[in-house]
């Protein structure tokens, strides 16, 4: 959730994605890594220094309100969650800030972990993106 505001605080209006993954450090403290920017629709996450195997979790941002996503930007994409579903060995949560700064929280089913079934839940809340 810091790394979340951390990266609009930041990067206030970048019209851009900025993901990342969280891990564990040598303390069993929650790290996130600093996070890769991609386009205004897509990016691609920052991994820990272990690598893809040492992934907790996902987080990325939306950027700024698209014109004529008519809400995209506030909620997860399909990739999005397919992202998290298909992680390796398991699925792991994915964590989303919008434009309008809302944070949410994605859980992979743990009885179906492929198929997008997880729930989402808002940890923070925020606008959302007018509909156009
Ligand atoms: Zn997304």
């Amino acid at each position: 959730m810091d790394a979340l505001n951390w990266v609009y605080q930041t990067y206030p209006t970048a019209n851009a994605e900025y993901a990342g993954t969280i891990f564990p450090d040598s303390n069993g403290n929650y790290v996130a890594t600093v996070p890769n920017p991609g386009t205004e629709a897509e990016s691609n996450p920052s991994y820990p220094p272990g690598g893809y195997s040492q992934v907790d979790a996902y987080y990325h941002t939306h950027g700024q309100c698209t014109k004529g996503m008519n809400g995209g930007n506030d909620v997860f994409s399909s990739g999005d969650l397919l992202n998290a579903d298909f992680h390796y060995p398991h699925a792991v949560p994915a964590f989303l800030e919008t434009p309008g700064h809302k944070i949410l929280r994605y859980d992979p089913d743990p009885n179906d972990p492929r198929h997008k079934k997880g729930a989402t839940t808002t940890i923070q809340s925020g606008c959302d993106c007018p509909r156009n």
